[in-house]
């Protein structure tokens, strides 16, 4: 057996996906070996929930997570699905949290993320309409609905 090209120690997403990448350009005899059982080494990745937010506030993060969620969205096993978009609220209680969602949604503007995504700023009477949980506090959200921004593995 021919010797590995390419070593990549851990089997999170990180070493995961970047043997995936390098494979995808081509590369061959790449090796991920990692200390802990697969799939659930004990890493981050085993802990994390997987969501995934496209919008930062650099447009080169937010190319990458798009990039990311659509990789992720074209992957099953056996024909079931390995990354279910769900959408996602953010929730304003406060002034300045109303500010910094507004400045989130101009980032979302900008990257062409609403575009694809329909994310916007709701009005609380909105919000409480479909979300019986977010009661009288809740000032404003942000939401994604028919595209949602907001990502479950
Ligand atoms: C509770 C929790 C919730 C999170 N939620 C989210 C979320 O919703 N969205 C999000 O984007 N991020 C989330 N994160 C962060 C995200 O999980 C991590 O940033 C990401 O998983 C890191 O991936 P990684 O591949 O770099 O590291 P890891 O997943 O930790 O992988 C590193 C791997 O290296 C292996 N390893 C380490 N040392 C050695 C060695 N010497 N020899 C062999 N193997 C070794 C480990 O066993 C491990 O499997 C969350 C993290 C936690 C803990």
């Amino acid at each position: 057996m021919a010797a590995p090209r390419v070593v990549i120690i851990g089997a999170g997403i990180v070493g995961a996906n970047l043997a995936d990448e390098l494979t995808a350009r081509g590369w061959d005899r790449v090796t991920v070996v990692d200390q802990g059982p697969l799939p659930l080494t004990g890493g981050s990745t085993s802990h994390a929930p997987g969501l995934v937010f496209q919008t930062t506030g650099s447009k080169t993060m937010t190319e990458l997570a798009r990039y990311t969620v659509e990789k992720f969205a074209g992957i099953d096993l056996d024909g079931e699905w390995c990354f279910n978009q769900l959408g996602g609220l953010e929730v304003a209680t406060t002034p300045e949290r109303l500010a910094e969602l507004h400045r989130r949604q101009g980032w979302a503007t900008s990257w062409g993320i609403s575009r694809r995504t329909g994310s916007s700023i709701l009005k609380r009477s909105r919000l409480t309409e479909g979300m019986p949980y977010c009661r009288e506090r809740t000032a404003v959200i942000m939401s994604s609905v028919t595209r949602p921004n907001l990502t479950r593995l």
